[in-house]
């Protein structure tokens, strides 16, 4: 069974999430104290963790960057669950080395999707290493970096590659622009957030039937864009 650590000192969200998660087959443990929640790292060894900035005890940065220092913990995924603004920059700005960040308030729906999309991506050192992305007649080969569409071979640049993987690989969830730039650009130079508009437009060139209604990457309006396969 998934065993999944939520470190959050809000009473209602812990209650929330872990009914959420419990109904949806996860095991839940959970830790409103920082320093006990890594503990609970080091002793349960979860599958994933949900993990809040500001907690008691011990800081969810603080907690992410010890995490991925120790060998024991470092593949564990990490999900941070934060508040708007500040916070987010500073997961983005510090590589603090979460997998994925979810901004409070979210729907519960989303939220699932994000856990489940986080689960099923191939953890380093952690079995045979997945190579092919696949969805209906596109395939895409993450170590030959070769597009395929119905088997013909697809002209991608590198950024389209990058990103056309990073939607196939979350494929029904919302993926935000800062998201997109952060996965894909990198945290490490500023790129305007239009960029990765201009690259879905050319992505849907190639990949779309008709790319003046795209069926594959759908626009979300004011967030960012969702692969639907
Ligand atoms: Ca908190």
């Amino acid at each position: 069974m998934t065993k999944i650590l939520i470190i959050e000192d809000e009473e209602t969200l812990i209650r929330n999430l872990t009914d959420k998660l419990s109904a949806d087959g996860y095991s839940v443990i959970t830790s409103m104290d920082g320093e006990e929640g890594l503990e609970l790292i080091r002793s349960e060894k979860p599958d994933l963790i949900l993990l809040d900035i500001m907690l008691p005890g011990l800081d969810g940065l603080s907690i992410c960057r010890i995490v991925r220092n120790d060998a024991s913990t470092m593949h564990i995924p990490i999900i941070m669950l934060t508040a708007r603004g500040t916070e987010v920059d500073k997961i983005v700005g510090l590589e603090s080395g979460a997998d994925d960040y979810i901004v409070k308030p979210f729907g519960l729906g989303e939220f699932l999707a994000r856990v489940r999309a986080v689960l099923r991506r191939p953890l380093p050192g952690r079995g045979v290493p997945q190579d092919e992305l696949i969805s209906n007649d596109l395939r895409l080969s993450l170590t030959s970096r070769r597009v395929y569409k119905a088997d013909t071979a697809l002209k991608l640049s590198n950024k389209e590659f990058d990103l056309l993987a990073e939607l196939m690989r979350n494929q029904d969830v919302v993926l935000s622009r800062d998201l997109i730039l952060a996965k894909v650009w990198g945290y490490d130079y500023y790129v305007d957030k239009r960029t990765v508009d201009v690259h879905v437009r050319w992505l849907r060139e190639k990949i779309e039937d008709d790319p003046s209604k795209p069926k594959r990457i759908i626009t979300v309006r004011g967030v960012g864009y969702r692969f639907e396969g």
